[in-house]
């Protein structure tokens, strides 16, 4: 059976993923981290997704990532601006290896359920974040089957798919249309205010993804 872990945080472009997966894949697992972050309110979201999507969800708790000090998006970190990215620095929000341990926590899930694939919403093109980057990918993937115990068993790569590599948020948004995701359930603000602030950079990549595509 073609099988697939989604690392699903409850904003738009995993919600995207997920529904991709769902006519992809004939099996999904969603699975979505509680690591200390300010915006933890997505969790509700996730877990309102993952039900309308019908698939089976597991939130994971990461206590220890509160520890790490200087990233805005972290509880007890500084505030979350409101300035855009600059599009080669890291910003501030940047959680200091975050998909590498979402990843490797992710294959750990894939070696217990027997998951050879696991889906990662990260796109490129404008993201300033490096964990976002192809050449990470691709290196995480090595690095996870070198590690895996289902690889080991049936000699097969375990699989980082990831779609948006090299698209826009726009195309995203594009394609969640044509897949029907239920974008009013999504959740994208860094300050996890409800409603969202509207001023942080990610509820501003938000509007303007869905007002160029949905208006
Ligand atoms: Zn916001």
């Amino acid at each position: 059976m073609k099988s697939i872990i989604v690392l699903l945080s409850g904003g738009i472009d995993s919600a995207v993923l997920l529904w991709l997966s769902k006519r992809e894949y004939e099996r999904v697992l969603a699975l979505s981290f509680d690591y200390g972050q300010k915006h933890k309110v997505e969790l509700k979201y996730a877990k309102e997704l993952a039900k309308i999507a019908g698939v089976e969800h597991i939130i994971v708790e990461l206590p220890s990532l509160k520890g790490i000090k200087g990233s805005a998006l972290l509880e007890g970190g500084p505030e979350v601006p409101s300035e855009e990215y600059h599009k080669d620095t890291p910003p501030i929000t940047t959680v200091p290896m975050r998909n590498l341990i979402f990843l490797a926590i992710a294959g750990a899930y894939a070696d217990a359920y027997e998951i050879d694939t696991i889906g990662i919403a990260v796109h490129s093109l404008d993201s300033p974040y490096p964990d976002c980057r192809p050449e990470f990918i691709s290196a995480a993937e090595s690095a996870l089957t070198c590690g895996s115990t289902l690889s080991a068993k049936r000699k097969v790569r375990l699989k980082v798919y990831a779609p948006f590599l090299g698209m826009t948020k726009r195309d995203i948004v594009s394609l969640g249309v044509s897949l029907g995701v239920p974008f009013e359930k999504t959740y994208s603000c860094y300050r996890g205010t409800e409603p969202p602030c509207g001023e942080c950079a990610t509820c501003r990549q938000r509007e303007e993804a869905l007002k160029s595509i949905l208006l």
